[in-house]
């Protein structure tokens, strides 16, 4: 029986992202696994840090539809089924902790930067996904 039956990727739609969708496309087939991708959309009010008078709302849309047709493309590239493409807003950690939870994902994977010393301070996604998550967590090193 193979360990892991459902696994959920986190992508950030960089020119890193396929480094992470490769290695976890080759883990999830060796084990015959479901692979889920998800992207997180942070909320665009957060960068305005709330105070400005704005509606952005039609930006937040933008913001999600163009996250959804890069999530596609790579669903379709990753042969992922669409039901397993997800585009979520909120804080990538917390997106992710409920997810995996929500879905009863065996196996998180997410890319590492491999900080050291005061980068490494002001921590990363890899690192609060880590923290939070009850499933096993695989951190891809991205070169
Ligand atoms: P970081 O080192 O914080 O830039 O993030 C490293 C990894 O965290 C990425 O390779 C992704 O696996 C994951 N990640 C970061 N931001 C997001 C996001 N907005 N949605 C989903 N995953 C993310």
């Amino acid at each position: 029986m193979s360990a892991y039956k459902k696994m959920l990727v986190a992508i950030d739609l960089t020119e890193e992202a396929p480094q992470v969708l490769n290695k976890a496309k080759a883990i999830s087939s060796a084990h015959g696994a479901e692979l889920m991708l998800v992207h997180v959309v942070e909320p665009v009010g957060y960068a305005y840090g709330g105070d400005i008078p704005m509606d952005l709302t039609e930006l937040q849309d933008q913001l999600d539809k163009a996250a959804k047709e890069q999530l596609a493309k790579y669903g379709d590239e990753y042969g992922v089924a669409k039901d397993d493409q997800v585009v979520t807003v909120g804080r990538p950690e917390s997106e992710i902790h409920r997810l995996a939870k929500e879905q009863d994902v065996d196996l998180v994977i997410v890319g590492s930067h491999g900080r050291k010393g005061f980068q490494l301070l002001l921590g990363s996604t890899a690192n609060g996904v880590l923290h939070g998550t009850e499933c096993d967590v695989l951190a891809v090193r991205i070169h």
